[in-house]
């Protein structure tokens, strides 16, 4: 079958327009590749692509998952020859359920000799004669109908469809450059990467934990949720911090309430260092305003002081309410659900402090030796390549981790 792709054009203007357009055309081949060779082309505004396949479900499920398609349709190539392109209008239409119908022509070039209103009439009135004889109910609705059969012609060919579908928005993933996503077994920070990747950036992944101190959950968990994401951008780095080393420092020299901040901090500098490793420009993480007490303002500014790129908070307005949707709707839910102990609730005070003072987090952090931990976390880090095969993701480790020896400073009640 012959699948027509809109995307918004809008967001495609001027010179970016082309590798816009080439990313997109690569995104769709990846989310197909299982499917056979793919001929896909870029036709005046749009996209083509021939698929070898009648599962037109399957189709619908993959095409959720390709950003930066507004829409698409099944769609019949014909030569522009009025008669063949009246009968493949006529086939489309028999193809659709409904009780009202519209015609549409687009011409993207005007050599066609007769002009779109006249094209519409003219095969609008077909239809409706041929379902008149054969007895069909049926009325013209140009506002709202229940049926729109769609003429494009564009160069010398004419593109026939019928049912419409609504693509997931966005924008081409890989086309916004790079960012370090900060990937937690939680149900916001896979929704945070999946929003960047939206708006086409290359999302890295990296996740902190505490083993061999706490179990693999978290890591099996987010690895999970990684191969889930990278139905959406086709290819991901994912970096599995240890992150026991810096927490055993930071246990040993400071107070339970202040671990929280200085936990995330020392995250968002390894984060950082992961972005300059892997040329990213900014980091990306799930916090919404007042979710937890790490996440209030005072919090957020001190904690934003230790990275050395801006710091994408795609949710900080979202409500739980609404981010559990998405996760429902994304396929995380069940992922993120999962048990699993975070590194960061390893040692933390009941009531951890919401109003942080940076001077005080910088004297604790000045009598530590951090540095040196946090270059070598991201050295001693386990990094997968996860490549999504079209219905299933493949791994390949980049390299391997090292788990520091010894135990942590204090026991540990695992
Ligand atoms: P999430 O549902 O994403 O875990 P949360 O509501 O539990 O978020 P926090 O635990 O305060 O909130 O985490 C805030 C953000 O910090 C997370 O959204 C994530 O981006 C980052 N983060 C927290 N823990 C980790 C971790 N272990 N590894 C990587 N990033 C983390
Ligand atoms: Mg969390």
């Amino acid at each position: 079958m012959q699948i027509v792709v809109h995307y918004h054009e809008i967001a495609l203007k001027g010179n970016n327009r082309n590798l816009f357009v080439k990313q997109l055309i690569r995104n769709l081949r990846r989310a197909f590749q299982d499917f056979g060779k793919i001929s896909a082309r870029s036709l005046f505004g749009r996209v083509t692509f021939e698929l070898d396949t009648d599962n037109i479900e399957e189709v619908h499920r993959r095409m959720r998952g390709v950003f930066g398609v507004a829409n698409y349709a099944v769609a019949y190539e014909v030569p522009q020859d009025f008669e063949t392109m009246k009968e493949t209008a006529w086939k489309c239409f028999q193809e659709t359920q409904g009780r009202t119908f519209a015609v549409r022509c687009r011409r993207a070039d005007k050599s066609f000799p007769m002009r779109s209103g006249e094209i519409e009439r003219e095969i609008g009135g077909y239809i409706f004669d041929k379902c008149l004889s054969s007895g069909r109910d049926i009325k013209v609705d140009l506002t709202n109908p229940d049926i729109t059969v769609r003429l494009e012609l564009v160069g010398k060919l004419a593109l026939i469809s019928g049912e419409r579908r609504q693509g997931p928005g966005g924008l081409p993933s890989g086309t916004a450059g790079k960012v370090v996503g900060m990937l937690s077994s939680g149900f916001d920070s896979p929704i945070a990467c999946w929003q960047l990747m939206k708006r086409g950036a290359d999302v890295i992944m990296c996740h902190f934990h505490s083993y061999p101190f706490t179990n693999k959950a978290s890591l099996e968990n987010c690895t999970l949720l990684a191969d889930l994401l990278t139905r959406y951008q086709y290819k991901t780095k994912l970096y599995l911090v240890s992150f026991a080393p810096v927490q055993e420092e930071l246990l040993s020299m400071t107070p339970a309430d202040m671990r929280m901040i200085l936990y995330r901090r020392s995250m968002v500098r390894i984060a950082s260092k992961v972005a300059e490793r892997e040329g990213a420009l900014a980091l990306v993480t799930g916090e919404s305003l007042g979710q937890v007490a790490s996440q209030t303002l005072p919090n957020m500014r001190v904690i934003d002081e230790a990275a050395e790129l801006p710091m994408l908070r795609p949710l900080v307005g979202t409500d739980k309410d609404d981010i559990i949707k998405l996760s429902r709707e994304i396929g995380a839910y069940e992922l993120s659900a999962r048990p699993y102990e975070d590194c960061c609730s390893l040692m933390l005070a009941k009531h951890p402090c919401t109003k942080a003072r940076l001077k005080d987090v910088l004297d604790l952090e000045s009598a530590m030796e951090l540095e040196e931990l946090e270059a070598q976390a991201v050295k001693n880090a386990e990094v997968i390549e996860i490549k999504w095969m079209g219905d299933h993701a493949e791994h390949k480790q980049l390299q391997a981790p090292v788990y520091k020896e010894g135990a942590m400073g204090c026991p540990l009640d695992l």
